[in-house]
């Protein structure tokens, strides 16, 4: 495209809270026939609230946040930050941790009053061999309502299951409705299981979903679609999506999330409303279409 279109194009982008990092990154928009996007705070807001709380015999509703909420004090993880903060609505008093370790894409091992307590998912559960029987029932309900579950063990013995929920962001079915349109497939990535991530991509429209996807992993899953000759773009908010980012053809931030996201992409959406992946992608495609 000419300087001109693309001055006029960037300047729109502007207006609309589109950032677009230099001529080259409006161009490419136009080629972008796959999108890949992260769930957690890219769909969804991002800011989880505790919902549920089911603790098996043995174990009260209190007992069992003051264990998780303890475990997850030392945790930066959004899962992890809406658990503690349920605890301190509630005055739940909360006893620091002597031992804390966080495992990404899988949750938290601590040591809670003199108890090893683990927040998290199945694959965290085979580290302490932890039986699921008697909380498989509920975790699997609360995924299929679209909720992320998580398991609480103590000293290797099941706990109880809590629940955290996310809200989809205003404009997140509207956009991938719109991508389609585009005749863009929109792929769902993320960490959280599949049940859930099942639940929330059939409430925005997405069709192809892969969950349990590994932090590290997310970039292969681009590379492994760009070898497939399509041109991908990927949209995320986490410092886990970076490299992912990065990877794509066009890397498409959400203005909201990691300054390390932002950083590795080629377009920033200021907002964080998906819509604007398509106005970029429409600009993009009417930029190359002022010199044909
Ligand atoms: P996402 O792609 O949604 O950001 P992550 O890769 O960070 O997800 O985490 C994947 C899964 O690992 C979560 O859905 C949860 O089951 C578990 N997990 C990760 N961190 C924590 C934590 N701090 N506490 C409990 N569970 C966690
Ligand atoms: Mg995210």
């Amino acid at each position: 495209a000419t300087p001109t279109a693309i001055m006029v194009g960037t300047g729109k982008g502007a207006q609309y809270g589109i950032l677009i990092k230099g001529g080259e990154s409006l161009e490419n928009a136009h080629k972008i026939n796959t999108i890949v996007l992260d769930k957690t705070g890219t769909i969804t807001k991002g800011k989880p609230s505790l919902v549920d709380v089911e603790p098996v015999p043995g174990f009260s509703v209190s007992e069992i946040i003051r264990f998780a909420a303890s475990a997850e004090k030392g945790s930066e993880h959004p899962l992890g930050e809406a658990i503690v903060k349920d605890a301190q609505e509630r005055g739940i008093p909360l006893t620091e941790a002597t031992k804390f370790d966080a495992i990404p894409g899988k949750g938290v091992v601590a040591e809670v009053e003199g108890h090893i307590v683990m927040v998290g998912n199945s694959s965290l559960m085979e580290y302490e061999e932890v039986p699921l029987d008697e909380m498989e029932g509920a975790f699997e309900r609360l995924s299929a309502e679209g909720k992320t579950p998580m398991y609480v063990s103590v000293d290797g013995k099941p706990a109880g299951v809590v629940a955290v929920a996310d809200t989809i962001k205003e404009g997140s079915r509207e956009a991938i409705a719109e991508l389609k349109k585009l005749g863009i497939e929109a792929i769902m990535v993320t960490g959280d299981n599949r049940r859930t991530a099942e639940a929330i991509a059939r409430q925005v429209g997405i069709e192809k979903v892969m969950a349990e996807v590994l932090p590290q992993d997310k970039a292969e899953v681009v590379r492994k679609l760009q070898s497939d000759g399509r041109i991908v773009a990927m949209v995320g908010d986490g410092i886990n999506d970076a490299p992912a980012l990065a990877q794509a053809d066009t890397g498409i931030a959400i203005g909201t999330g990691t300054d390390i996201a932002i950083e590795s992409s080629d377009i920033t959406l200021m907002s964080g409303d998906l819509r604007g992946v398509v106005t970029a992608i429409k600009l993009s495609r009417a930029t190359i279409r002022t010199i044909r």
